[in-house]
């Protein structure tokens, strides 16, 4: 066919359906009438949710249908009033198409402006809600999720063991950390942060003293030396500190060439964030307590970070976590979601992971939760030799395990019970 010819039917085809349809009649058509190419016709008939206390409370979302398939997501930390925040949105969601995550996700979002949707528990709620929507237009279409998010760049996830070391100088700790390499991790997490350090001359004040300091070396050296060279190491201040002790903290750590230092202050100042970034050669990660994409646009503009660390299950969902990744690969800086969910929200996690270029190591928080997390979903464990192969199964691609899930159910709190 000539490019004229083509031009010219392409022109006459398109200006009747432009004249004769309004747009929401002409998107009702192409759904209606294309063929053979129609998509899955679903409506959503039901959300529910249970609350669990594992890695504090989450709460895990199912979205139901007309259809028989139901998705499930999961959300976390700010969590706790995440059933009361998605029974409110069950109204303007029932009958609704599930299968446009994007749109229903902006809705919610929008409908929220005056009551909290700038992050919180507004957001998280949002955030379990959003991923069992992706997981149902998985199971609807027959695909992986990191399919509908474009594709992956990566089969395997690089996950890293927030170690769990209440003391990391103790006895204990020498076992821990040789479990850690004997499971095959690349990278492992502990925090620096102690309310009970005995040179913390104040309850409430966190400027640490140098006694304090000293501790905080003294176990980032023992861990460092403790481990192979080639692990990477991150070290969490848990956003406690006030910034002239994250200065000091950031210079006396360089020696160490952490992977980042988190939350060195809280997140909020942008300008002290930065200010911390720019006095030491020590790389600064920020991001578990930020939502959306304008918690992080302007920590990312004014170079405030050197890897962003959201929390996926929290801080908005799976299009939310891709989009924070596109803006930091925009400024040239690495993704590694802060990740405490079960194997459910982690898999989840695994497809946004896979579908980015930028993307660098994805945190496992359950090492002292080995019995949940081994039985969680049926699928059972889903890491070896420290990675998550991301599951080509439609949706996120594991189920639940609901004896085992059901054990750490909030004392009070309802099962996935209907409009409970
Ligand atoms: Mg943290």
């Amino acid at each position: 066919m000539s490019q004229y010819t083509r031009r010219s039917m392409l022109k006459g085809a398109a200006l009747p359906i432009a004249g004769a349809f309004a747009l929401p009649t002409l998107a009702a058509a192409i759904q209606e009438k294309t063929t053979p190419y129609q998509r899955p016709k679903l409506k959503i008939t039901d959300i529910r949710t249970a609350q669990v206390l594992v890695h504090g409370p989450q709460t895990h979302v199912r979205i139901y249908t007309d259809q028989g398939i139901f998705g499930q997501g999961e959300a976390t930390d700010a969590a706790v009033g995440a059933p009361a925040i998605i029974k409110g949105f069950r109204r303007s969601l029932i009958g609704q198409d599930p299968l446009n995550v994007d749109a229903l996700w902006e809705r919610m979002r929008t409908m929220g402006i005056f009551s909290g949707a700038q992050g919180g528990q507004y957001v998280t709620a949002l955030s379990g809600l959003e991923i069992a929507l992706w997981d149902l237009a998985g199971k609807a279409t027959g695909l992986p999720i990191y399919q509908l998010l474009g594709g992956k760049f990566r089969d395997k996830i690089r996950m890293y063991c927030d170690t769990d070391m209440p003391d990391p100088l103790a006895p204990e700790t020498h076992e821990k950390l040789q479990w850690v390499k004997d499971h095959g991790f690349t990278a492992l997490k502990m925090d620096i942060d102690e309310a009970r350090d005995p040179m913390r001359f104040d309850k409430v004040n966190w400027t640490a003293s140098n006694g304090e300091i000293d501790r905080m070396v003294s176990w980032v050296k023992h861990v460092r030396e403790s481990v192979p060279k080639e692990m990477d190491l991150a070290v969490d201040m848990h956003g406690r500190y006030d910034a002239a002790t994250a200065k000091k903290v950031a210079k006396e750590l360089e020696p160490f060439r952490l992977m980042w230092l988190e939350e060195p202050v809280p997140a909020e100042d942008i300008d002290a964030m930065t200010d911390i970034r720019q006095s030491s050669s020590t790389p600064i990660g920020c991001g578990e307590n930020l939502y959306m994409r304008w918690g992080f646009a302007e920590l990312l503009h004014k170079r405030g970070i050197d890897v962003v660390t959201p929390d996926i299950q929290k801080t908005g969902g799976l299009s939310e976590a891709r989009k924070i990744a596109n803006l930091a690969e925009a400024h040239y800086i690495p993704f590694a979601p802060h990740c405490v969910v079960s194997p459910i929200g982690t898999m989840a996690s695994a497809h946004v992971c896979a579908s980015i270029p930028n993307f660098l190591v994805c945190e496992w928080h359950w090492i002292s939760r080995m019995d949940y997390w081994k039985g969680w979903v049926k699928e059972g464990e889903i890491i070896d030799k420290g990675y998550i192969t991301v599951s080509d199964r439609p949706g996120i691609g594991v189920e639940m395990n609901e004896e085992v899930a059901r054990r750490a159910q909030i004392p009070g709190t309802t099962w996935f019970e209907a409009n409970a």
